[in-house]
């Protein structure tokens, strides 16, 4: 039996049960499941005669002599001379004890390991060994390295998985034979014997590919029943288009549509007229237009008799989307209002809200609050929602079935996004409007730095605004954060940009201040902006063209992006200043990437691949187990597993 426990079939110490123990392994499963790190291919033997020195060699020979002695400080030392024909080699272990049981004169082995020079001769130093046979497993073969831990080592691991292999033909096979035939795909017993002892890397590669194969297909299947689960029942509010009133909206702005803008609300129109409630996650680069597009899927919405809830994550936000949208509406007899936390009566509000006499609301989590009933929810929109928890988006949504917008300006590579939000439709408005300049991105070196403070003093003096982000502080301490902001306030204030109209902003204003201060700044009373990292989210103010970050290396590469997303919002060229506060190789690599990139999911392709998705996205919180085998980064895996998820699903 797979569950069988260790204790009964591995023979080995109780100290030896209880490390496994610690790293999750107690059963027979659990210890055929722990798959190799890497591998290490030493099939190719090479001659004592072709030996290099300080290099790994491979050699197949016998042991023409052996002895061991004690040195004087009581360390055992075994040495001999290994000979193949074409010459011979001496070789050397120091203190491994068990080596003198196994080791016996005259016999062949395998031996890996370095050739080092010393004391006026080659020799071999403490390489690994293993008497020839037909099932080698340390030496000779593809060779499999485990995660080793304290007192537990990959060669001990090698030996133990090794003895149990014989249980991996009780693994039963869990994917639908057709979908193993479609794509090629080898039985999970055969997978499971040569993950971890393959004999050419042909089974590797299909092994791997078996086992990555049902990894991915396990997290989208998950996705895919979640999914059906929320539309279970749902009866879906039909919502049609009304294409006068868009038009009409349309016609008043400034701009026309780009084309991804149009595609996305075209989705999203079908989604919403639809049986279902929609659930359509909407990816788009800072700037490139989400809001807009949201706003005419509710002007559709409330046109069609329902009312829309548009939440945001932070307070400066939802006031500016909802001065925009009652200018958007005006007009429209269409009533707009905010509703934020904090204190005050809301009871008012929330009166209204239940009766059905405001159609849409903007606001913060004070949206998801006690007390908040819809008469009849159409839409429920969530900007930013990479901020909002999974609990949170459902929590908006559970005012009946509406259908559920959700907006995201993280650009979370494809492959991700699948996986992460498996469960929602993806629109992608992957196009800037036309006319925008790429931000002329530019690392600034220590000694420029004065150079460059010059330089912006003058663009300043032209009519252009700065903001200035203060670097990340550590353990992100509040306190800690707004003394450092504020250092660098009166820093600049006195220095390089004194005479100007400079504004402070951190986390710790209180929600009027901050109001405040971004008014200032729209208002252009404020012509440079000290602020932390709260700037971060959708802030709009177009004239403002300089971003200079400080302590740039601090920050993950997606969040650099979101930040020069606050410039370049205009038709004026903007620019982003990286002002490194240590200089890493690893953090340089990640800035000049920002200098080269432009794209926000070209760049977040290029941080998956420096740092992996669980620094980027925090996967773990979000649910999303490690993955073994699986890489976030296979695309053509993702996709293909997603298909077989959805044909496999739609039989049932
Ligand atoms: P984001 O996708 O980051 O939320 P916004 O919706 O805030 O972007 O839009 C950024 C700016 O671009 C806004 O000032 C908006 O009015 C403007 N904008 C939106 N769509 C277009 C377009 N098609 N052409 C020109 N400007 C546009
Ligand atoms: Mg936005």
């Amino acid at each position: 039996m797979l569950e069988t426990k260790l204790s009964k079939v591995l023979g080995t110490t109780k100290k030896h049960l209880t490390i496994l123990n610690g790293l999750g392994i107690t059963t027979v499963r659990d210890l055929l499941e722990y798959f190799p790190r890497t591998y290490t291919d030493e099939r190719e033997c090479v001659s004592v005669s072709e030996v290099k020195l300080d290099q790994v060699n491979v050699i197949k020979g016998k042991l023409t002599a052996l002895n061991s002695r004690k040195s004087r400080g009581g360390m055992i030392i075994m040495e001999g001379i290994v000979s193949d024909g074409t010459g011979s080699v001496p070789v050397v272990w120091f203190n491994q004890k068990y080596l003198s049981q196994i080791l016996r004169k005259g016999a062949d082995y395998y031996f890996s390991g370095k050739l080092k020079y010393d004391n006026g001769r080659s020799i071999f130093k403490s390489p690994k060994v293993e008497a020839v046979s037909k099932n080698m497993l340390h030496v000779g073969r593809i060779v499999p390295v485990y995660h080793g831990t304290e007192g537990l080592n990959s060669t001990w691991l090698r030996g133990k998985i090794n003895s149990v292999l014989g249980y991996a033909e009780l693994f039963e096979d869990e994917l639908p034979g057709w979908i193993r035939k479609e794509l090629g795909l080898i039985s999970i017993d055969k997978a499971i014997a040569d993950i971890h002892f393959p004999s050419s890397q042909k089974d590797l590669k299909a092994a791997r590919k078996r086992l990555a194969f049902e990894e991915i297909f396990g997290l989208q299947l998950k996705s895919i029943k979640r999914k059906k689960a929320w539309q279970k029942g749902a009866k879906g509010l039909s919502v049609a288009r009304d294409d006068d009133a868009m038009k009409s909206l349309v016609d008043g702005l400034p701009f026309s549509l780009t084309g991804a803008q149009r595609r996305t609300l075209i989705e999203i129109l079908k989604d919403m007229s639809g049986e279902l409630p929609m659930l359509r996650l909407v990816q788009g680069d800072v700037g490139s237009g989400k809001t807009i597009v949201a706003v005419l899927a509710a002007l559709n919405v409330v046109k069609a008799g329902y009312q829309v809830a548009f939440m945001v994550p932070t307070e400066v936000l939802a006031k500016q989307h909802y001065s925009k949208l009652k200018e958007l509406f005006d007009g429209f007899g269409i009533s707009v209002e905010i509703l934020l936390g904090g204190v005050g009566d809301k009871k008012i509000l929330h009166k209204a809200l239940s009766k059905g006499e405001i159609d849409i609301v903007v606001g913060t989590h004070a949206l998801i609050q006690e007390g908040v009933e819809f008469k009849k929810l159409g839409l429920a929109i969530v900007d930013e929602q990479h901020r909002f928890g999974v609990e949170q988006r459902k929590k908006l949504a559970a005012n009946g079935t509406p259908h559920l917008l959700s907006m995201t300006a993280t650009p979370i590579p494809r492959t991700l996004a699948m996986i992460l939000y498996g469960d929602l439709d993806i629109s992608l408005i992957d196009e800037v409007p036309s006319g925008r300049k790429p931000v002329v991105t530019r690392l600034v070196l220590e000694k420029k730095r004065n150079d460059a403070y010059k330089w912006i003093y003058d663009k300043v003096k032209e009519g252009d605004q700065v903001y200035v982000i203060c670097p990340l502080v550590e353990d992100s301490d509040k306190l800690e954060e707004v003394k450092s902001v504020t250092a660098e306030f009166e820093r600049l204030s006195k220095g390089a940009f004194k005479g100007l109209k400079i504004g402070l902003l951190h986390g710790r204003m209180s929600s009027q201040e901050k109001q405040d201060v971004m008014d200032d700044f729209k208002a252009g009373k404020i012509e440079v902006l000290v602020s932390t990292s709260v700037i971060e989210v959708g802030i709009d103010v177009p004239n403002a063209t300089i971003m200079m970050i400080e302590g740039a290396e601090r920050f993950g590469l997606s969040q650099l992006h979101q930040f020069r997303g606050r410039v370049g919002r205009g038709d004026k060229q903007s620019y982003c200043f990286l002002m490194p506060s240590k200089y890493t190789p690893e953090g340089m690599a990640r800035l000049s990437a920002l200098e080269r990139t432009h794209s926000g999911f070209d760049l977040a392709e290029v941080d998956l691949q420096m740092r992996g998705p669980g620094e980027i996205y925090g996967v773990r919180q979000s649910g999303i187990p490690d993955l073994k085998i699986a890489s976030f980064g296979d695309q053509e895996l993702v996709r293909t597993a997603k298909e077989m998820a959805e044909r496999y699903l739609a039989d049932k």
